[in-house]
């Protein structure tokens, strides 16, 4: 279903008889299959079984704000951001969501109903996640609209500004860039976890979106969670989700409660770090040799380049390295204009940087594919510069 498999496993050119491979009309991109080894390693002790009559009932703790919040899964929540000392949780509400995806959405809605007589503006800072303008977009709804760019906006009106940090494309740490105030925040920290950037310091915003599809890799589950310090808006997302779906998967949230439970159980005080268990630092060494392999095949080829991260101090980690992110931003240098169609002459499927509100120039990949997908793309990279030469 992804747009964004970089890899043609078909020959195209031998396959000429043959109409080239479906591309089935999904935007969805950037599936974290390379976690599966590790879960696969990991065993039995994240099978989660659940009989007939388990879970049925809609409500899961009537005497929570959040009533389809299962308690097993905020208690491994709350476990795990102390563990990795990324977000502040005391105090706050946990709303689970489908995904992060609906909490996004469940955040514009509560946030957006606050009384305003016209569409609340909806920005981010280019690159931005492209999913979010189009699930801003496509039901034209009444109470929110996509307004592009959050550093040209200028509109003396409240507006409600997305911040991804680290960013989906290009892998930054960010902060707000709109100045003004009537302004209201959504941070995503998808990626804010200690395989793919230091962890600072304990996030502490109004609305914090995490999910499990980037930190332990499970997207299929579509869980996610929202970290919330206003009570009301915490009760309008809630409602959001109770109009739009009555609640989230019992079933997906007590496996995520399972598999959370393992990897705080993997990391607590270091973790098995003789075993080489701990699912932080298993999969930063993973996606550290990666970075490795693209940046010295980007180097050779001289027809790219990559952006530099700032070193930083890992808390979590306690040790200092740059921000190795789950996608690759790479920049087409030279006379090449549009980097997508280059490198799908070379048999390597990208998504345009048109897309993230920037040039064609642009392109993104993703870090995360299964092992034998990322080794394809890197041995075709490096395979470039002597197909030009
Ligand atoms: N936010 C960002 C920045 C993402 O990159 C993604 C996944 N591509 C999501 C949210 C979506 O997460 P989920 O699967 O939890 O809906």
């Amino acid at each position: 279903i992804s747009d964004d498999i970089y890899i043609n496993h078909h020959d195209l050119t031998l396959n000429v008889s043959l109409p080239p491979p479906p591309r089935v009309g999904s935007n969805i991109s950037g599936d974290p299959t390379m976690y599966e080894r590790y879960w696969q390693q990991a065993g039995d002790k994240t099978t989660v079984v659940i009989s007939g009559w388990q879970s049925m009932s809609y409500f899961s703790d009537v005497r929570n704000l959040c009533w389809f919040l299962e308690p097993e899964f905020a208690k491994e929540v709350i476990r795990l951001h102390n563990i990795v000392g990324n977000a502040i949780t005391e105090g706050r509400h946990i709303v689970v969501g489908t995904g992060s995806t609906q909490l996004f959405q469940a955040a514009l809605y509560a946030l957006s109903s606050y009384g305003a007589n016209e569409p609340i503006s909806i920005v981010s800072a280019t690159p931005y996640y492209s999913f979010y303008r189009q699930v801003v977009e496509y039901m034209k709804s009444g109470l929110y609209q996509w307004a592009g760019d959050a550093s040209s906006f200028n509109e003396d009106k409240p507006y409600i500004e997305l911040i991804t940090s680290p960013n989906n494309p290009d892998g930054f740490m960010r902060q707000p860039i709109v100045n003004r105030t009537g302004g209201m925040l959504v941070h995503d920290f998808a990626y804010y976890w200690p395989q793919y950037t230091p962890i600072t310091s304990p996030a502490d915003h109004d609305i914090m979106l995490f999910t499990v599809s980037k930190s332990t890799g499970h997207a299929g589950m579509r869980i996610g969670w929202a970290v919330v310090k206003d009570e009301d808006v915490a009760k309008r997302m809630t409602k959001f989700i109770e109009l739009n779906s009555i609640g989230v998967s019992k079933d997906s949230q007590l496996r995520a409660a399972k598999i959370l439970q393992a990897v705080s159980d993997s990391s607590e005080h270091g973790g098995d770090v003789e075993e080489g268990r701990n699912f932080f630092e298993v999969n930063y060494h993973l996606i550290a040799e990666r970075w490795n392999q693209l940046r010295e095949a980007v180097k050779q080829s001289g027809l790219f380049s990559t952006p530099a991260f700032p070193a930083a101090f890992c808390n979590y980690s306690n040790r200092t390295f740059r921000t190795q992110p789950a996608f690759a931003w790479l920049k087409c240098e030279g006379k090449i204009d549009d980097c997508e169609s280059f490198l799908r002459g070379h048999k390597i499927l990208t998504r345009s940087g048109k897309h993230f509100g920037v040039s064609p120039q642009y392109v993104r990949i993703s870090m995360l594919d299964r092992d034998s997908n990322y080794h394809l793309f890197i041995k075709r990279l490096r395979g470039m510069r002597y197909n030009l030469e």
